[in-house]
């Protein structure tokens, strides 16, 4: 009998907690209902949001922009948005959006007709700028991704350690030249015959060469087919020159070898590093005879999507 009341006691009281917790809950989800916070999935998830949401409004957004710019970017750096930006939640949108440039976006954005990818990706490669402005001494001459390009340069004394024969007195960094030497094997079973051209080159040989190119065209016209010294791939020695009769010509593209290359090349790691549709972003004219070493992922990559190694640094490596 005694037992039996102190149960029934103890099940009243688990009864009136339910109820208790019922009425708490109910009376927060309306609270937070009518206060607008209905479609937040999670209290503790948004705290830091809200605050950085609270913070963007005050700069200017509506309350939608503010929230998309809270998902795409990090906290640390909405915490150092400081201004409202026009285009700031398309840009934020881009995988390959990098807030240091966003002035720069904006600038492209405004005198341009290009979409909102373009405006990131001519921004990331830097050609919002003129060739050879905004140059970058590159860091890690060895690396063998490294970017050499308008916008960056390897020093005058850089010489790259591990250079191998690759025939015709050429020369190359070991993988890029046994990669090479392979490719031109396999060509030759295909029964075409192919050379190295031009390898390696130093920084004096290119500085000589493109002053005897200016001395004959003109600056202007120098550019468009020949790298100032510090520029010139050549002298990462992961480029190539091939050529089946001892010239470079763009007559080169009709030939069997082209097409054999055009078909294989990334097979070994290279890649056709001037194409005729990217001029306005390497700088450089068609050039079907130069090839660049980037090993054979990059180059399947490079090849399927075609796009330039500049493209493929943004969109994969997140920038150079
Ligand atoms: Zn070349």
């Amino acid at each position: 009998m005694k037992r039996k009341k102190v149960k029934i006691n103890f099940g009243n009281l688990i009864l009136l907690l339910i109820v208790i917790g019922l009425l708490g809950y109910s009376t927060y989800y309306l609270y937070n209902y009518f206060s607008g916070d209905k479609d937040k999935p999670n209290e503790v998830d948004t705290k830091y949001e809200n605050k950085l949401v609270k913070k963007l409004k005050s700069l200017g957004y509506t309350e939608s922009e503010a929230e998309k710019i809270t998902v795409n970017l990090n906290e640390e750096i909405v915490n150092n948005i400081d201004k409202k930006y026009d285009n700031l939640v398309e840009l934020s949108e881009v995988k390959y959006f990098h807030i240091e440039n966003i002035d720069r976006y904006e600038e492209l954005i405004k005198n341009s007709e290009y979409d909102i990818n373009e405006v990131v990706m001519r921004v990331n490669t830097r050609i919002d700028k003129d060739f050879y402005t905004n140059i970058t001494n590159v860091q890690d001459q060895d690396d063998p991704f490294v970017i050499v390009n308008k916008y960056y340069a390897l020093s005058k004394d850089y010489v790259p350690s591990d250079l191998i024969n690759v025939g015709n007195g050429q020369r190359m960094k070991k993988e890029a030249g046994e990669a090479l030497i392979k490719m031109l094997d396999d060509i030759k079973n295909a029964g075409l015959y192919l050379q190295a051209q031009s390898g390696y080159r130093s920084y004096d040989l290119q500085s000589s060469l493109y002053n005897d190119y200016v001395s004959r065209d003109g600056k202007e016209q120098a550019d468009t087919y020949s790298a100032r010294p510090g520029h010139s791939e050549h002298q990462t020695g992961l480029a190539i020159d091939v050529s089946k009769d001892g010239t470079l010509s763009k007559a080169f593209e009709n030939t069997d070898q082209f097409k054999w290359l055009k078909e294989n090349a990334h097979k070994y790691g290279f890649i056709l590093r001037y194409p005729s549709d990217k001029i306005y972003m390497t700088g450089y004219d068609y050039e079907p005879w130069h090839y660049r070493y980037v090993g054979i992922e990059a180059a399947t990559l490079i090849k399927n999507e075609g796009i330039t190694y500049e493209e493929y640094m943004v969109k994969y490596k997140g920038s150079y």
